[in-house]
């Protein structure tokens, strides 16, 4: 009889796997006009068992650069946040609802994330998190189907069978210091989340 030990690393190679090979798929993609003027494809990082999955909205200048998620000033501010609450970046998978830039740090056109979540359904499959968080305005309107993050931020929704809580983007933060203050408070609730759904 297999070991329970050795079925979950079995589990866990299998799974780390699948996400290898959405990235292979992500970087070969050219579904959606985003392709044709992005860097680097941006499919996500983080582990493949990881509890908490944060969702952007879609890679920036500096990340479609380097090629993974939150690389710039947000994602500072980001891990700021995440430091406040006991968190580290190594612990979260972070994607977003498009895997390439949006030129001009334009929003994701509706028929962009259409054409993309595809690869964002698969890989909250293979990762099945306790808790997903979004980011920003976009990546809750098209998970959740609700916009304005003012009023949706912090609270406990559910979607496909997750704890879902919405966030504001990281980059609020930076235009509006004064902001830090709650985007803490909701880092927190995912946290607890996090540690109820256990
Ligand atoms: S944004 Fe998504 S669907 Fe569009 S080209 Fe990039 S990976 Fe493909």
């Amino acid at each position: 009889m297999t070991e329970p030990k050795v079925e979950v690393e079995i589990i866990k190679q299998t799974n780390h796997d699948e996400l290898e090979q959405i990235a292979e798929e992500i970087r070969k993609c050219n579904k959606c006009w985003l392709h044709k003027e992005r860097t680097k494809t941006v499919s996500g990082e983080g582990p493949v068992d990881a509890d908490i999955m944060l969702i952007g909205e879609g890679p920036g200048k500096q990340e479609d650069q380097e090629g993974r998620p939150f690389a710039g000033r947000a994602g500072e501010l980001l891990e700021e946040l995440f430091a406040a609450v006991g968190l580290s970046r190594e612990e979260v998978f972070i994607t977003s609802v498009v895997k390439c830039r949006p030129p001009n740090n334009r929003p994701p056109k509706k028929d962009e994330i259409q054409t993309c979540n595809p690869y964002l359904q698969r890989q909250i499959k293979v990762i099945q998190p306790r808790v997903i968080g979004t980011l920003g305005n976009h990546a809750a309107e098209n998970l959740l189907g609700k916009a304005g993050i003012g009023r949706l931020h912090g609270q406990k929704y559910e979607y496909e069978g997750y704890v879902l809580i919405p966030l504001y983007h990281p980059a609020a933060g930076l235009y509006y210091p004064a902001l830090k203050a709650e985007m803490i408070e909701d880092m927190k609730r995912l946290v607890k989340e996090r540690k109820i759904s256990k």
